[in-house]
Parts: structure tokens; C-alpha cells; sequence
């Protein structure tokens, strides 16, 4: 058994973030990450993000997590790292299961920090176990992490933010984006993530979803269709499109399995993406001595992510009585920086979120 202080389960914007603040406050943690590399989703990024200078804004999310992962480097005597390790179990007695490669070990935490992130959700249509189906997210891993060209005619499905970008992806990478289609009235994404791809010719058609998928071994048609206000299918809208994939963005889930086997209480809120751990403003959980911080507690943004992560490592260094030296100023500058973040017409969606799980939030 090895024995830690505090572990953070998920190596990406997160909980590097948190890892950098616990180090600064003296605590020793491990960080465990079942990738060969460190940085989330954020290695796949190519593209420059918005937001604020102090999340790093107009940089490209590759060079982020660079930025992160040296931060944490730079602590090598308190920052303990495991790459292609993955946590298969935790249990009530903070004893943490891993595997690598086909090695189990057990660590035993004094705290847990989980920053696990979130999946790609998927939906039901016909033929959606066809090769060629893909989560937009594993498309962009193919592409941007493996230098791997997935397709040559693909349709989006979904046009929230990672639908238009993985969109605008694919064309720069030579595949031939036909459309991107959208059940609902409206386009999900940033106007100008939204604006980018229709410069270059690829449409956005609201009102419309994927029907089925058409191949014998593999993708080579789908069907896809038009909705009325209701919702249901307009007679005679369907229309067969000769593809060899079809991607699918409709939004990510809270990837939230490991807190599911110590019985943390979770709530279904759909506006921080569905069943998310119940927390107080600690980051906390049912299990004090287990916090979430980044898209495991709520789907959001990269920025979110890495604000929640150092004020996630900041309080539970605190918990292990370490204070950070700048422990008062760090703490409202973050709760303002998320502030800040939630406070544009993106942002209200998570605040009612985090409303509704203050009604449960009595977990101190
Ligand atoms: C295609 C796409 C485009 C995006 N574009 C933007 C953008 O432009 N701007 C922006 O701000 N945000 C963007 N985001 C969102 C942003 O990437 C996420 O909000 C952010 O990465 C969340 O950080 P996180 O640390 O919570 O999770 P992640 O980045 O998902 O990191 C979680 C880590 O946990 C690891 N992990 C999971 N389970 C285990 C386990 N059992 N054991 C060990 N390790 C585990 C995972 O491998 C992963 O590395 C995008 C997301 C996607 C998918």
C-alpha cells in the first residue's frame, strides 16, 4: 500500500490546477492519469480560447496544458505523477485501486481530489454501432493527438461549440464537412465559432437530426430528417447523403463512475450536463474528505475547469492544514474569476445549475 496525502484522480486542466496549488501550500499530492500524457481534453486543442487573460486566453489549448504541466514541474519534489494509469476503484476508506499496465496497486489518500472530467453523450438512431459512427471528441483525438485523417466526407451532428470547432477541424485537416445539423431552433455554439465554418461554405441546418446510418461493414449513407416544433418528423423531409462518417456532438456527460462507488449524493441538474455530485461552496462532497472540481462537477469550460481546480487545491490543502501563504487573497480572486467566467449569457445556464444544487448542498 502506498500511503499520499492528497490525490487527484484525472491529469487535465483541473486537476493540474489543483495540484499546483496544494504544492505551493506544501502539501504532497499525486496527480494519477490514465493517458500516456498529461492535459485532458486540452492537447487536443487547437485553436486559440477565449475568456481571460488569467486563464490564458488567445492561446491555443495545447500550449495551455503545457503551461500547466510545467507550473507542476516545477514542484517535482512535492508533485508525484502516473501516466497510463488509470483508477479502477475507490473505496469509503479513501483506499484507491489503480491499473497499470496489468498491474493493480492500492494507494491509500488522506484526501481525493476527483477531476475526471466528462464523455461525449451519445444518442439512439439506427445503425449507431456502424463503424464510422464517432463522438466529435474522438475525432478531434484522432486528428489533432494521433495525426490521423478519420474520414473524407463526414456530417456534424450537433452544433454546440465542439461540433462547430471539430467542424472547422476536419476542414483544415481536408475532409470535406457536407453539413452540420441541428435539432434544435437554434445554433449552440459561439456566433463566431458558428460564423467561421459558414465563411467556408459548410451549412448549419437547425431543425434537423440523423434518422439512421446506412452501410453494410461501414458508414457509407445516412438519412437524415427535419423536425417540426414539436419535435417530430416532418413528412417527407428525408433526404440520403452519401458519407463516410458521421459525427456525433451532442453535449458531454460528468464522468462520475468512481464517485458513484463510495456513494457520494449526486443530483440530476441538466444544466451542468446531468447527474453531478452534490457539493458546497468547499468543492466538497458528501464525503468531505472528497472534492470534484472541472467538468466532472458540472460541464463547462477549460477556464472553469482550471479556476475550480486552484481553489479545489487551495481549500483542501487548507483541510490537510497547509494554508496556502496567500490563502485570503487566492480565495476571493478565484470565487471572482469564476464569477466573472459564469457572467456572460454563457455562464447563466451554470448559475442556475449551481442554484439548484444549493438546495441540496447541506453536506458540510
Ligand atoms: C472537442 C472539445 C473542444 C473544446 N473546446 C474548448 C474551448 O475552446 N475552450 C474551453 O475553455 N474549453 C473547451 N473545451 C472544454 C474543455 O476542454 C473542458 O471543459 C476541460 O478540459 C475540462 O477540464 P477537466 O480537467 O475537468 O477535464 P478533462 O480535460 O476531461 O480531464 C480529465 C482527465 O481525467 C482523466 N481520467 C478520467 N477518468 C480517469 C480515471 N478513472 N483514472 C485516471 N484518469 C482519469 C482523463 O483521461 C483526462 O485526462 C472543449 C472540449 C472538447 C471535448
Amino acid at each position: 500500500m502506498i500511503f499520499k496525502d492528497l490525490v487527484i484522480i484525472g491529469g487535465g486542466p483541473a486537476g493540474l490546477s489543483a495540484a499546483k496549488i496544494a504544492a505551493e501550500a506544501g502539501v504532497s499530492c499525486l496527480i494519477i492519469e490514465r493517458d500516456p500524457f498529461l492535459g485532458g481534453q486540452l492537447i487536443k486543442q487547437t485553436h486559440m480560447f477565449f475568456g481571460s487573460e488569467k486563464q490564458y486566453a488567445k492561446t491555443r489549448g495545447l500550449d495551455i496544458a503545457k503551461i500547466l504541466i510545467d507550473d507542476c514541474l516545477k514542484h517535482q519534489d512535492l508533485i508525484e505523477i502516473m501516466t497510463s494509469t488509470t483508477v479502477v476503484g475507490l473505496y469509503k476508506d479513501k483506499v484507491i485501486t489503480t491499473l497499470h499496465d496489468d498491474t493493480y496497486n492500492k494507494i491509500k489518500a488522506k484526501s481525493i481530489i476527483v477531476s475526471t472530467g466528462a464523455s461525449e453523450r451519445f444518442f439512439a438512431f439506427e445503425n449507431n454501432d456502424l463503424p464510422g459512427v464517432y463522438g466529435a471528441g474522438a475525432v478531434q483525438t484522432l486528428m489533432n493527438v494521433y495525426g490521423v485523417k478519420p474520414a473524407d466526407k463526414v456530417i456534424m451532428v450537433g452544433s454546440g461549440n465542439i461540433g462547430l470547432i471539430v467542424s472547422y477541424q476536419l476542414h483544415q485537416a481536408g475532409v470535406k464537412v457536407l453539413k452540420v445539423i441541428e435539432a434544435a431552433s437554434n445554433i449552440g455554439g459561439y456566433k463566431v465559432h458558428a460564423s467561421k465554418i459558414r465563411r467556408i461554405g459548410i451549412p448549419i441546418e437547425t431543425r434537423k437530426t440523423i434518422k439512421r446510418a446506412i452501410g453494410k461493414d461501414k458508414v457509407e449513407q445516412v438519412e437524415i430528417v427535419s423536425l417540426d416544433d414539436d419535435w417530430n418528423i416532418v413528412d417527407n423531409s428525408s433526404e440520403i447523403i452519401d458519407v463516410d462518417a458521421v459525427c456525433i456532438s451532442v453535449g458531454l456527460i460528468p464522468q462520475r463512475n468512481l464517485l458513484s462507488m463510495i456513494d457520494i449524493k449526486t443530483k440530476f441538474i441538466k444544466e451542468l450536463g446531468g447527474i453531478v455530485p452534490i457539493i458546497n461552496e468547499d468543492h466538497q462532497t458528501s464525503d468531505k474528505d472528497v472534492y470534484v472540481c472541472g467538468d466532472v462537477s458540472g460541464v463547462e469550460e477549460a477556464s472553469s475547469a482550471i479556476v475550480e481546480g486552484y481553489y479545489t487545491g487551495l481549500i483542501a490543502a487548507r483541510n490537510l492544514g497547509k494554508e496556502h501563504q496567500d490563502f485570503k487573497t487566492l480565495n476571493i480572486d478565484y470565487k471572482n474569476q469564476l464569477l466573472n467566467l459564469r457572467s456572460g449569457p454563457f455562464g447563466k445556464k451554470t448559475l442556475k445549475g449551481l442554484e439548484i444544487m444549493k438546495e441540496d448542498a447541506n453536506v458540510k
